[in-house]
């Protein structure tokens, strides 16, 4: 494989011109080192780089192209909107359209409004719970990523249940001062939360099968006791599927543990790779938007039809089979890595949901973001790079999930299997 020297010049330039080099922080290769790859173009399961270097990509743009790039469906679809026009600023069939395939894989998904990121949805979704409940007080999990608004920048202070201290430089203490971060997957502290300041909360919010502190799953059970505790205590529960919906089964992860929330946050697979997002559920709690209701929420781009196409197009395409193909790969990679790196005697976990995973090394259990933090990261790196030199595009980050999508081929695992014996023994 060819150095990167196009995509070292473009880097060079790109940090004098855009922070970082990168318009999304974890582009920049920060927990891996070395330089980002500048992608050229994208075809099935493929990414070629600006220096020719064809990757089997296992990101899938964080997530959205479960299809994989450039299906021609999705192209075809996009280009008939954009023919159209690009933008009106105004109601369009598509967008019902939209929202029907989305009811139909979601049913409890009353209303939807859509938007434009992930990050808009759940602050939405937040400011909703928070109009419908008159409660002002938020809970969110360590480790979770709800997107880059102020109130969910939040780290867990000191003590098992206390409210969040900012983690970001410019988010204020009073934005996240009620916010409450506590361990994901410990009832105990979800309890005392509740105990503590009951009356006070309006929502819980939480990634639907976490993906951003590595792949943790809800351990059994702990979807079921939120949603109890929620009932219980009058506040709303708020599941963060833009990872998970549509790409874990045709309903995301309600499609498999079946716990309806109050609001569901869609983003990424809904919107096929282009920018579009929802958040959406009771039809009770979403009247209490703008226009009908008082809390206020708005977009000038929000629907825009060539993106509400792409996601259309990427939902209609992804009939029940894609599902088991995606279930399939991802299985058939969890094999190829789990046995290069007990050949090489590295210490491994590859926890899964459903078609989601990562690669913790550790043979600790992983049920939350201190455990994730704990594991030997130092392995990542190497790991990670002798995978790129090899042709394999894996996250740059232990704290990613991989991604999957249903163009690979058995030539894409074959490759796959080569590059993992070196980044094995790069790990060891
Ligand atoms: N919620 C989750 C679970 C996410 O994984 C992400 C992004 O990765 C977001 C929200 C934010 O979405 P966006 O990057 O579209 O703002």
């Amino acid at each position: 494989m060819k150095l990167s020297s196009e995509s070292e010049r473009l880097f060079k330039r790109a940090v004098t011109m855009i922070p970082g080099g990168v318009n999304s922080p974890v582009r920049a290769f920060t927990a891996v080192g070395g330089v980002p790859r500048f992608m050229s173009r994208g075809a099935g399961p493929h990414l070629w780089d600006v220096d020719g270097n064809r990757y089997v990509d296992l990101i899938a743009s964080w997530g959205p192209l479960i299809l994989g790039h450039a299906h021609p469906d999705v192209l075809a679809a996009v280009a008939d909107a954009a023919r159209s026009g690009l933008s009106f600023g105004a109601p369009t069939p598509l967008e019902l359209d939209l929202v029907d395939e989305v009811q139909r894989r979601v049913p409890p998904v009353e209303q939807l409004r859509l938007v434009n990121s992930g990050t808009e949805a759940a602050m939405s979704a937040v400011r909703l719970a928070r109009g419908a409940t008159g409660r002002a007080k938020v809970i969110k999990f360590a480790g979770h990523y709800h997107g880059h608004t102020d109130s969910l920048l939040a780290q867990a202070g000191s003590g098992i249940a206390t409210l969040g201290t900012p983690s970001s430089a410019g988010v204020t203490e009073a934005q996240t001062a009620h916010t409450i971060v506590i361990p994901y997957n410990d009832p105990a502290a979800v309890r005392a939360a509740f105990a503590e300041h009951g009356a006070d909360i309006a929502c819980v919010i939480t990634e639907a099968a976490p993906g951003n502190m590595g792949v943790v799953p809800p351990a059994p059970g702990f979807t079921a006791t939120l949603r109890q505790l929620c009932d219980e205590h009058g506040a709303l529960l708020i599941s963060d599927e833009v990872m998970t919906g549509f790409r874990l089964s045709p309903g995301g992860w309600f499609g498999l543990e079946g716990i309806a929330p109050d609001l569901f946050v869609f983003g990424k697979v809904m919107a096929g790779g282009m920018p579009a997002a929802a958040f959406g559920g009771r039809a009770e709690v979403m009247a209490e938007l703008a226009p009908v209701g008082s809390v206020y929420q708005a977009g000038t781009l929000s629907g825009n039809p060539v993106a509400v196409s792409a996601g259309l197009a990427t939902l209609r395409a992804a009939h029940d089979g894609v599902y088991t193909t995606l279930d399939e790969n991802a299985a058939r990679l969890c094999r190829l890595i789990d046995a290069a790196l007990t050949r090489h005697g590295v210490p491994h976990r590859i926890p899964t949901a459903g078609s989601m995973f990562s690669v913790f090394f550790t043979t600790d259990p992983v049920p939350d973001f201190a455990a994730a933090r704990a594991t030997q990261t130092w392995r990542y790196p190497p790991f990670f790079h002798a995978l790129l030199a090899n042709g394999v595009y894996a996250p740059p980050s232990p704290f990613e999930s991989w991604f999957v999508n249903v163009a690979m081929t058995d030539e894409d695992f074959t490759t796959i299997e080569a590059a993992l014996d070196h980044a094995a023994r790069h790990a060891a």
